[in-house]
C-alpha cells in the first residue's frame, strides 16, 4: 500500500467515475492540508500529459479538475490554460448527464475563486439543472453545493444583497444535504447550511447544524468543514453576545483555514475574529488577528505575483520559440554564403510579385546572371576565394537593383534577379539593368578578393520579359545567356519570348 492510498479511500465516490485516480489523489492530499506531497503528485500528473485522459474519460472533465488542483496549488498560468482549455472541450450549448453537470459546476466555482464573476454563478445554476434532468443525485448534491458555497462567500463579502444570497444558499445546501450519501459533500453541505441560517437569523437551527457538521468534519480529518462550523459557531455566539467563546470559535475556525491555506476562508475569519476582539476589548488579540490577516491577504497577493511572473515567463519563451520558428523559416529561404533568396525562396515568392507586376499593367523581366570561367577561379585561387568572389557579385547585384527587385541565388555561379519595381519593369528595363550589372562586374576592382594575378571575372547575362510564369521566363532568359556566352561571354543577349522560342528549349 502507498503512503497515499489511505487518502484516495476517503475521497468523493463520484469523482472516482469522472477522474483518474492519480487526480483524485492529489485533491485528497490538498484537502488534507499535505501540500508538499500534492505538488509531486500533481507535477507526476503533468509530467505524464494527455496520455492521462484516455478514452474512458471525459476530457473536458479531467481537464477542469486539473486546472482547479493547478489554482490550489498556485501554478496559476497553467489553472488558467487547463481551465481555458477545460471550457472549449466543454459542450454548454446542450450539456446532458452527471458528468457535463458536474464539469460544469467544478468550472463554474473555479471561475468564482480566480474572480471571474460573470458567468460563474451562471455556470453553476447551469449545472444543477443540468444534474437535475440527469436524475442523478450525487452529481445533483455536488452541484447544489457548489452554488451554495458560492452564495455564502458572496453574501459575507458583499452586504447589499446578502439577505437574498444567504437564503438562497440555505436552499441549495439544505437540498445538497438531504441528497448526498455520507461523506465530503454531505459535511461541506451542512456546514454550509448552518452558515446560510445564521445568515437569514435562524440561530438555533443553525448551531445544531454546525455542531453536527463539526462532529463529522473532525472524525473524518475534514478541515475545511470544521473550518467553516467554526466559523458559524463563532458567528451564532457573537450574536448572542457570548464573545468569549465566539472569540475561540473564530480562532478555530482560523486555524483549520490555514491548515488547508484557503486564503479567502483565512481573510474573512481573521476580519471575524479582530471584529470580535475588538468588542471585547481585547487588543492583542485584535492586532494578533489583524496580523493574520495581513498575512492572508499577502500570501494571496504573492501567489498572484507569482503567478503573473510565471505567465510572463511562459510569454517570454513563447515569443522567443515563435522568433526562432520564423528565423528557421526565413533561413530555409535564404543562401548561407550569399545572404541573398534562395530558389525555393523565388519559386515561393514569384508567382505573387509576377502576378501583382501584370496586374499593374507593368512587364515583369527576368535577368539571368552567369558567371564567365568560374571554375577557373576555384581552380587556381581555391574553393574559398570562389565563394568570396560569389558573395562580390551578389553584393554588386544588390547595389545595381531596386530595394523591390528579387534578387536570388539560383544555383552554383548562377543568379536571378525579377525586376518588379514600377520603373524597372519599364519597357526595355530589362537589357538596361543587365548591362548595368554586366558594366559593374567588369568595372569592379577584384584585387581585394582574388589578387593581382587571376583574370577578373566577367558574366554573361540573358534576359527575357512577358510570360507570367516563372519557368517560362526562366526558359527564355536561359536561351539567351546560352547565346551569351557562345557570343564571346561578358555580354548581354536578350531572348524574345514568343512560343516557338520557348518550346525549342536550349539549342
Ligand atoms: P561558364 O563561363 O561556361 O559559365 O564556365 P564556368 O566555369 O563558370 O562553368 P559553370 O558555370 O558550369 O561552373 C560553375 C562552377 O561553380 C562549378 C562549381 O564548382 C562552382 N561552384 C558552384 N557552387 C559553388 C560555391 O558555392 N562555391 C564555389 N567556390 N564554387 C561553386
Ligand atoms: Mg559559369
Amino acid at each position: 500500500m502507498s503512503p497515499c492510498e489511505d487518502v484516495v479511500q476517503q475521497d468523493d465516490p463520484l469523482l472516482a467515475g469522472y477522474v483518474p485516480a492519480q487526480d483524485r489523489l492529489v485533491r485528497s492530499l490538498l484537502d488534507s492540508g499535505r501540500f508538499a506531497e500534492a505538488g509531486v503528485a500533481f507535477d507526476e500528473l503533468v509530467a505524464a500529459g494527455p496520455s492521462m485522459v484516455g478514452e474512458q474519460w471525459n476530457r473536458a472533465t479531467v481537464l477542469v479538475h486539473r486546472a482547479s488542483l493547478a489554482w490550489r496549488l498556485a501554478h496559476i498560468p497553467l489553472a488558467l490554460e487547463l481551465a481555458a482549455e477545460g471550457w472549449t472541450e466543454l459542450d454548454v450549448d446542450r450539456p446532458q448527464g452527471g458528468c457535463a453537470a458536474h464539469t460544469i459546476s467544478m468550472l463554474g466555482y473555479l471561475l468564482e475563486t480566480i474572480g471571474h464573476r460573470g458567468p460563474s454563478l451562471e455556470l453553476m445554476s447551469l449545472s444543477v439543472q443540468v444534474a437535475r434532468e440527469s436524475g442523478e443525485c450525487s452529481a445533483l448534491a455536488h452541484c447544489l453545493n457548489r452554488e451554495g458555497n458560492a452564495r455564502v462567500f458572496r453574501a459575507v463579502t458583499r452586504p447589499d444583497d446578502s439577505a437574498e444570497q444567504f437564503a438562497r444558499a440555505r436552499d441549495l445546501h439544505g437540498e445538497a444535504h438531504s441528497l448526498a450519501k455520507p461523506g465530503q459533500v454531505k459535511r461541506s453541505a451542512l456546514a454550509g447550511y448552518a452558515r446560510a441560517l445564521a445568515g437569514v437569523g435562524e440561530m438555533d437551527r443553525a448551531e445544531r447544524a454546525a455542531l453536527e457538521a463539526l462532529a463529522l468534519g473532525r472524525a473524518a480529518d475534514d478541515w475545511f468543514t470544521s473550518s467553516v462550523a467554526n466559523w458559524v459557531l463563532a458567528v451564532v455566539r457573537r450574536a448572542q453576545n457570548r464573545l468569549e467563546e465566539a472569540r475561540t470559535f473564530a480562532s478555530r475556525a482560523l486555524d483549520s483555514a490555514e491548515t488547508i491555506r484557503d486564503t479567502m476562508l483565512m481573510m474573512q475569519f481573521s476580519l471575524d475574529l479582530s471584529a470580535i476582539c475588538e468588542e471585547l476589548n481585547d487588543p492583542v488579540g485584535e492586532s494578533a488577528a489583524l496580523r493574520r490577516t495581513v498575512a492572508a491577504s499577502r500570501t494571496a497577493v504573492d501567489l498572484l505575483q507569482e503567478g503573473l511572473g510565471q505567465a510572463l515567463e511562459q510569454r517570454r519563451v513563447a515569443v522567443q520559440a515563435q522568433r526562432m520558428a520564423m528565423a528557421a523559416r526565413e533561413a530555409a529561404l535564404r543562401d548561407p554564403l550569399t545572404g541573398l533568396t534562395n530558389r525555393l525562396g523565388l519559386e515561393r515568392r514569384a508567382p505573387g510579385l509576377l502576378e501583382s507586376t501584370a496586374a499593374q499593367g507593368r512587364v515583369p523581366w527576368l535577368v539571368l546572371v552567369d558567371i564567365d570561367w568560374f571554375k577557373e577561379i576555384n581552380d587556381a585561387a581555391g574553393h574559398a576565394a570562389g565563394d568570396m568572389a560569389l558573395q562580390e557579385v551578389a553584393f554588386l547585384l544588390r547595389r545595381e537593383c531596386r530595394v523591390d527587385d528579387l534578387v536570388c541565388r539560383w544555383a552554383g555561379d548562377e543568379f536571378v534577379i525579377l525586376l518588379v519595381d514600377a520603373d524597372q519593369s519599364a519597357r526595355d528595363a530589362g537589357p538596361l539593368v543587365a548591362e548595368r550589372i554586366r558594366a559593374a562586374v567588369e568595372a569592379h576592382d577584384w584585387r581585394l578578393v582574388l589578387g593581382r594575378n587571376m583574370r577578373p571575372p566577367t558574366v554573361s547575362i540573358g534576359v527575357a520579359a512577358g510570360p507570367t510564369k516563372l519557368e517560362q521566363l526562366f526558359a527564355a532568359a536561359d536561351i539567351a545567356l546560352y547565346r551569351a556566352k557562345r557570343a564571346g561571354r561578358n555580354r548581354v543577349e536578350q531572348e524574345t519570348t514568343d512560343e516557338a522560342a520557348l518550346d525549342s528549349g536550349r539549342p
